[in-house]
C-alpha cells in the first residue's frame, strides 16, 4: 500500500524513522482514515514542505511498529506539543482532495456526527479518487511543427497511416491537443504508431490526469433545449427566488410544490441564474429518482452536467470527481453524496424531496444529505432551495417560523445572515391546468365480509384496472411489502417462522423456477425459501412448523402474491413487479421504466421505489393496495412516512391530459393521516401531527439523539449498555445543572432486538435544544465512550426509532 507511484511522485522516506522530540517545524496535524478519534502531529521533512498542503492525502506512521496508515491533512503549523513526534512517510496524492471549505463542512460534521474528522473525511471522498482509479493513463498527444510544416510533411510522407495521424492532428484548433488512444482510433492505428512520431520531433506526449469529456468551461454553448416559460405560481416563487440567487448570501426556500406543480422547471431556471454568473450548482435527489427520466432534464438543459449515481464504475466515478474539482461541471446531479462534490465556485444546492429518509446515512457518520447541505450552504454563503410536495415536519415547522437553524452548536460562532433566511413559497395547483386526482377510500374490512376468499386487489379497483387497460392507459399499485407473503404461520403454535438470527420473522419468497410452474397458492409452499430482510439470511422453507410438525400456511400479503393475483384475475396482462427482488440494480430499473414508459407495460406493481418522481402522462390510475401498513410500525413518524408515501404515490397519476383516480385501500377508515392523505391535504395533516409531536417534545419541537448498542452475547451487551449508561446520566446531570433539559431513556432493548446474530440495546436522549445534547455528546466523546465504534453507534437526528 506504500508504494511510490510515478502519477504523484512520492517516495517513501525514513520509513519507521523516529526523530527527536525538538524536530524542527512544521508540522502536519493529521485526521487518520482509521476511526481514531483524535487528531495526530508529524514533522514534516524539509524537501517537502513547500509541496504540503492542508487537504491532501499523506501516508503516516502509526503506533510502535510504525505500521503505514493514511489520513488527511488538516493543519499545518510550527508548534506541536507532541512528545515523539515522526515524520509523515509520504505525500499520497498531491491534489488538494479536501478543500477548505469541505474542510470546514467535515470539521462541522465530526462534531455534529459524533463521529472522529478522519472517518467523515473518509466518506466525503470517493474510494476511485483515493486509489486514483482510472486516472493518469491519459496522455495527450500535440503538434511541435507548425499546421503549415506538417502540411508540407503530409505530402511527402509515404506511411499512410503517419499521414492519417497527420492529418487527423490537422483538423484539431487551438492547441488543445486530442487524446492520445482517440486520436490513434480516429485514425485507423495503433497508440505506438503515433508514438512513433515522437522520436521524429513532431508530436509531444504528455501524461494528463484526466481525459476531459465535458466541453471546457466559458465557451458560450448553445442551451440544448430552451427554457418553459413560467406560469403565473412558478413566476412567483421563481421571483422570491431571484433575490437570494442574485444577491446569494445563505438562504434556506422551502418550495412546497403540489406533485405535478412543475418544481423541477423551477429549479433549472434558477440553476441557469446561477450558471450565468459563473457559478456552478449541485442537485440532490434521492438515489431512486435517479432515473433517466431525471437526469435528462437536466443534461437537455445544461451542457456540462456530471451525474453522481450507484451505477458508475469507480473510473467514471473518479472522472466526475476531476471534472467537479477542476471546475469543468456547472451542475451536479447525485444523491446523498453529491453534496460533497468539490465545485471550486458553488452558487446555489437543491434538494429535491427534501424529506426522503434515504438522505439519511445508516452508517458513520450517520449524517442527514439535506441537514448537511444546509450547512454547506451556510458555510460557503450560498442559497439553498428544498422541494417537496409533503416536506418534512422539521423544515415545514422552520420555514413557517421563520427560525435560524440552530443547528451548529459548537465552538464556531453561529453565522446569522440577513433576511429573507427562510421563506416558504408554495405551488398549490399542477401545471397546464391538470387535476389533482381524485382519491376515493375502500373500507377492506368491508370487503373482506362482502366477498368470498382471500382477495387483496378489491372488486373496485379490479374494476377500475379493467376500464384503464380497455383504454390503453397505464395504472401504478403500491404494496408496501416485498416477497410473497408476509410470513409463515403454524396454526397450532400461532406462531410465525423466526429468523434464527435476527428478532424478526421470515419473508417467504417463491424461487425463481416457481414462477413458470402455475403452482397455485398453497403448492407454492414446496418451492420456495424465507428471507431475513434485516440480515439477508436465506433458509429453506420448512416443510412443517419447526416447533410442533404440523402443517404450515401462507399469511400476509407482498408483492409476489399480489401479481400472483393480479396474473390470475387478468391473464393476458403484462404486470411488471418492481422491488428489490427484481430490480437487482440500477439498470433492470432503468430498463424497465423505459419500456413502461413506452408503453411496452402497461401496469406497474411494486414497493415505494415506484412511488417517487415518475412522471409518466398515460398514468390515469393508481392503486395503494395498502395504504396502512406503514401506520402501525412502532415509530414517531409513522404518520409521516404514511402520508407522504400515499401522497408521493397519488401524485403519479393524472399528470397527462386524461384525469387521475387514485384507490386507496385501508383497514384504518377513519385514522386521520390516512384521512388526510385521502384528500391529499398536507397542512391538515401537519397541523393536528405537529401538536402530536410539541406534546411530547419530538423532532422538531425537541432532538433526538439515539445510540444504538450492539453484541453477539447478551450479557456482554448488558454490561456494555449499563456502563455507557451510567457514564451518560452523569453527564446528563451535570450539563443539566446550567440549565439545560436533556433526558435519557434506557437501555432497553430495540424494537428489532437482534439483527444478524447481534443483539441490541438502545438509550435515546431528548431535549429541547441541540445545545444540550451536543454538550453531553461532546463530554461523553472527551472520555472516549464511543471508542467502540463497532459496537456504539451514535445516531444523531435519528429519521426512525426502529
Ligand atoms: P413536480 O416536480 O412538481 O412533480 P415537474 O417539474 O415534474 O413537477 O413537472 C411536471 C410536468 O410539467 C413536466 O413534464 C414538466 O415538463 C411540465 N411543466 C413544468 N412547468 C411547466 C409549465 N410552466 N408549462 C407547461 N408544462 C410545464
Ligand atoms: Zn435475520
Amino acid at each position: 500500500m506504500m508504494q511510490a507511484s510515478n502519477v504523484t511522485g512520492t517516495a517513501l522516506l525514513f520509513p519507521g524513522a523516529l526523530q527527536p522530540t525538538d524536530t524542527p517545524g512544521p508540522f502536519a496535524s493529521v485526521a487518520l482514515e482509521d476511526a481514531l478519534d483524535k487528531l495526530l502531529d508529524y514533522s514534516v521533512p524539509s524537501n517537502w514542505a513547500a509541496d504540503l498542503r492542508i487537504g491532501q492525502r499523506v501516508a503516516v506512521p502509526l503506533g510502535k511498529r510504525n505500521r503505514p496508515r493514511f489520513g488527511y491533512v488538516v493543519g499545518i503549523r510550527q508548534q506541536t506539543d507532541y512528545p515523539k513526534i515522526k515524520p509523515l512517510l509520504a505525500i499520497d496524492d498531491r491534489r488538494v482532495l479536501v478543500p477548505a471549505p469541505l474542510l470546514a463542512l467535515a470539521r462541522w460534521m465530526s462534531r455534529y456526527y459524533c463521529t472522529p474528522l478522519g472517518t467523515v473525511i473518509d466518506s466525503i471522498i470517493p474510494s476511485a479518487v483515493k486509489k486514483r482509479i482510472g486516472v493518469g493513463r491519459s496522455y495527450i498527444v500535440r503538434m511541435l511543427k507548425t499546421r503549415k510544416e506538417i502540411q508540407e510533411l503530409l505530402e511527402k510522407v509515404k506511411a499512410t497511416k503517419r499521414r492519417s495521424v497527420l492529418a487527423r492532428l490537422l483538423q484539431i484548433e487551438g492547441d488543445e491537443g486530442i487524446e492520445l488512444h482517440r486520436l490513434a482510433g480516429e485514425a485507423g492505428t495503433t497508440a505506438t504508431t503515433v508514438r512513433k512520431l515522437v522520436k521524429l520531433g513532431l508530436i509531444s506526449i504528455t501524461r494528463q490526469m484526466d481525459a476531459p469529456t465535458l466541453p471546457p468551461p466559458g465557451d458560450p454553448l448553445p442551451p440544448a433545449e430552451p427554457a418553459m416559460a413560467l406560469n403565473e405560481d412558478q413566476q412567483k416563487a421563481f421571483d422570491a427566488l431571484i433575490p437570494c440567487i442574485r444577491d446569494s448570501g445563505f438562504s434556506v426556500s422551502l418550495l412546497k410544490g403540489v406533485t405535478g406543480s412543475g418544481k423541477t422547471e423551477v429549479y433549472l431556471q434558477c440553476i441557469a441564474g446561477v450558471v450565468q454568473q459563473g457559478r456552478q450548482a449541485i442537485v440532490m435527489v434521492p438515489e431512486i429518482a435517479l432515473t433517466p427520466q431525471t437526469v435528462r432534464r437536466f443534461t437537455a438543459r445544461f451542457t456540462r452536467v456530471a451525474i453522481l449515481h450507484s451505477g458508475l464504475s469507480a473510473g467514471e466515478r473518479h472522472r466526475f470527481w476531476q471534472q467537479t474539482a477542476t471546475g469543468m461541471a456547472d451542475v451536479v446531479v447525485g444523491a446523498r453524496s453529491a453534496v460533497f462534490a468539490p465545485l471550486p465556485r458553488l452558487g446555489m444546492i437543491v434538494v429535491d424531496e427534501e424529506h426522503e429518509a434515504s438522505y439519511k446515512q445508516d452508517s458513520a457518520p450517520r449524517y442527514h444529505g439535506r441537514d448537511v447541505a444546509i450547512k454547506r450552504a451556510q458555510l460557503e454563503n450560498v442559497p439553498v432551495l428544498l422541494g417537496s410536495a409533503t416536506p418534512s415536519l422539521e423544515m415545514f415547522w422552520r420555514v413557517t417560523q421563520g427560525r435560524v437553524p440552530k443547528m451548529d452548536q459548537g465552538n464556531e460562532a453561529p453565522v446569522e445572515p440577513s433576511p429573507p433566511l427562510y421563506q416558504l413559497l408554495q405551488l398549490p395547483r399542477r401545471v397546464r391546468g391538470l387535476e389533482m386526482p381524485a382519491v376515493e377510500l375502500l373500507d377492506m374490512k368491508q370487503e373482506m365480509r362482502r366477498r368470498k376468499g382471500i382477495h387483496l386487489v378489491s372488486q373496485r379497483l379490479e374494476d377500475l384496472l379493467k376500464q384503464t387497460i380497455a383504454r390503453k392507459q397505464q395504472a401504478i399499485l403500491l404494496l408496501n411489502r416485498r416477497g410473497y407473503s408476509g410470513f409463515v404461520y403454524c396454526v397450532s403454535c400461532q406462531q410465525a417462522v423466526q429468523c434464527k438470527y435476527c428478532d424478526a420473522t421470515m419473508t417467504y419468497h417463491r424461487s425463481a423456477g416457481a414462477q413458470q410452474q402455475t403452482a397455485r397458492w398453497n403448492d407454492a409452499l414446496h418451492t420456495g425459501q424465507l428471507h431475513c430482510h434485516y440480515c439477508l439470511a436465506i433458509q429453506p422453507l420448512p416443510q412443517t412448523c419447526p416447533e410442533c410438525g404440523k402443517k404450515l400456511t401462507l399469511f400476509g400479503l407482498g408483492t409476489q402474491r399480489v401479481e400472483e393475483e393480479l396474473n390470475k384475475k387478468f391473464p393476458d396482462v403484462n404486470f411488471a413487479r418492481v422491488d428489490s427482488d427484481t430490480m437487482r440494480n440500477s439498470k433492470d430499473y432503468e430498463a424497465l421504466l423505459s419500456r413502461f414508459g413506452r408503453g411496452e407495460v402497461q401496469v406497474m406493481l411494486g414497493t415505494q421505489m415506484i412511488a417517487k418522481g415518475l412522471d409518466y402522462p398515460n398514468v390515469t390510475l393508481v392503486g395503494v393496495i395498502n395504504g396502512d401498513t406503514a401506520l402501525s410500525l412502532p415509530d414517531f413518524r409513522a404518520a409521516e412516512r404514511t402520508f407522504q408515501l400515499i401522497t408521493q404515490v397519488a401524485g403519479r397519476a393524472g399528470r397527462g391530459s386524461n384525469p387521475g383516480r387514485v384507490v386507496l385501500q385501508t383497514f384504518m377508515p377513519d385514522d386521520p393521516t390516512i384521512r388526510s392523505a385521502l384528500k391529499q391535504d398536507y397542512d391538515g395533516f401537519a397541523r393536528p401531527e405537529l401538536a402530536r409531536r410539541q406534546e411530547v417534545l419530538y423532532p422538531p419541537f425537541g432532538r433526538l439523539v439515539r445510540i444504538v448498542l450492539r453484541d453477539q452475547d447478551v450479557e456482554k451487551l448488558n454490561t456494555l449498555s449499563e456502563v455507557l449508561a451510567y457514564e451518560l446520566n452523569k453527564v446528563v446531570e451535570i450539563i443539566n445543572r446550567e440549565g439545560f433539559d436533556v433526558a435519557a431513556k434506557g437501555p432497553m432493548p430495540c424494537t428489532i432486538n437482534r439483527i444478524a446474530g447481534y443483539w441490541r440495546q438502545q438509550i435515546v436522549m431528548k431535549a429541547t435544544q441541540g445545545e444540550g445534547l451536543q454538550r453531553v455528546l461532546a463530554e461523553l466523546r472527551e472520555k472516549k465512550a464511543f471508542a467502540r465504534s463497532e459496537r456504539i453507534a451514535v445516531d444523531v437526528d435519528p429519521v426512525s426509532l426502529l
